[in-house]
């Protein structure tokens, strides 16, 4: 526990002494740590990149001047690293966005069905470039729910890209929608959104941690799939924002399975 304290000199009439204030400031404390703990971890994931491009300039300044092969391996690798600033700097601004929104709008109204059946098409060619199969089960009609559209889809789209992407190379991802109905682990009616992979799994050790800003159980796999660290972490703040709630079931060799619940009034 941390304490500030602030003191002063009494003087009243007839009374003297010292007035001493003690403040509970542990909280204050945390949240400027973990806000010193973001930053060095965004210069760290920033670094990163930089120092390999820059070094690559500079192999392309000197010694691979002359040979076209080994600068068209480097572009190659540049444009990667590159594009992982990029990334980083994108989801950064995602986060930061839907962190600052203090409450969704109003009224905004959105259709699960279409919505999931949309992200699901604008990810076939990397599910088909991965070999993996698609095991859908959504209902026939509409299923709508109070929401961001854009928001949704983004929370849909990390699921479903990191089922993909962690799943492994010929895993199966299930995407399924149940409800409305009561008892899905909010108060009142809810639906609830599955995405599981049949991929290797999560050690149980890891799952509390998943949605911590730049957590990666891998972080060299997470990084060659092209990861910036953040995606959970904005998936969770997106759910916040809607009431609802988040579930990950995993174990190694049994696929994951996560279930994001969202209250339909
Ligand atoms: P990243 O950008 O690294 O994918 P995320 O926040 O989306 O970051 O995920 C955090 C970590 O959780 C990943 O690095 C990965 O180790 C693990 N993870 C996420 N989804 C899955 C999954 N479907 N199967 C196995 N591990 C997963």
């Amino acid at each position: 526990v941390t304490y500030k304290v602030s003191c002063a000199h009494l003087d009243l009439v007839g009374l003297t002494g010292v007035l001493a204030v003690f403040e509970d400031v542990t909280h204050l404390e945390q949240v400027g740590q973990m806000r010193r703990d973001f930053v060095a971890n965004v210069s760290h994931e920033l670094r990163t990149p930089l120092t390999a491009l820059l070094g690559f300039i500079e192999t392309l300044q000197g010694p691979a001047r002359e040979d076209a092969a080994a600068r068209d391996r480097f572009l190659g690798i540049m444009a990667r690293e590159a594009d992982r600033m990029n990334r980083l700097v994108r989801d950064l601004l995602s986060l930061s966005h839907v962190e600052a929104q203090e409450r969704m709008r109003p009224g905004d109204m959105v259709d699960l069905v279409d919505l999931l059946r949309a992200t699901q098409r604008s990810l076939a060619q990397m599910a088909e470039k991965n070999a993996v199969t698609f095991d859908e089960d959504l209902p026939a009609g509409q299923v709508r729910v109070p929401g961001d559209a854009d928001q949704l889809r983004q929370v849909f789209t990390n699921l479903i890209e990191n089922a993909i992407k962690y799943g492994g190379h010929g895993c199966t991802v299930g995407l399924s929608l149940d409800g409305p109905a009561e008892g899905l682990g909010l108060r009142g009616a809810a639906v609830r959104v599955t995405v599981a992979d049949s991929g290797p799994g999560i050690d149980p050790l890891h799952i509390p941690r998943l949605t911590e800003r730049f957590y990666r159980v891998d972080s060299h796999r997470s990084r060659e799939m092209g990861g910036t660290g953040l995606g959970l972490a904005i998936v969770k703040h997106i759910i916040n924002r809607h009431r609802g709630r988040m579930r990950i079931d995993s174990a190694p060799g049994e696929g994951s399975r996560f279930s994001v619940i969202l209250p339909t009034r």
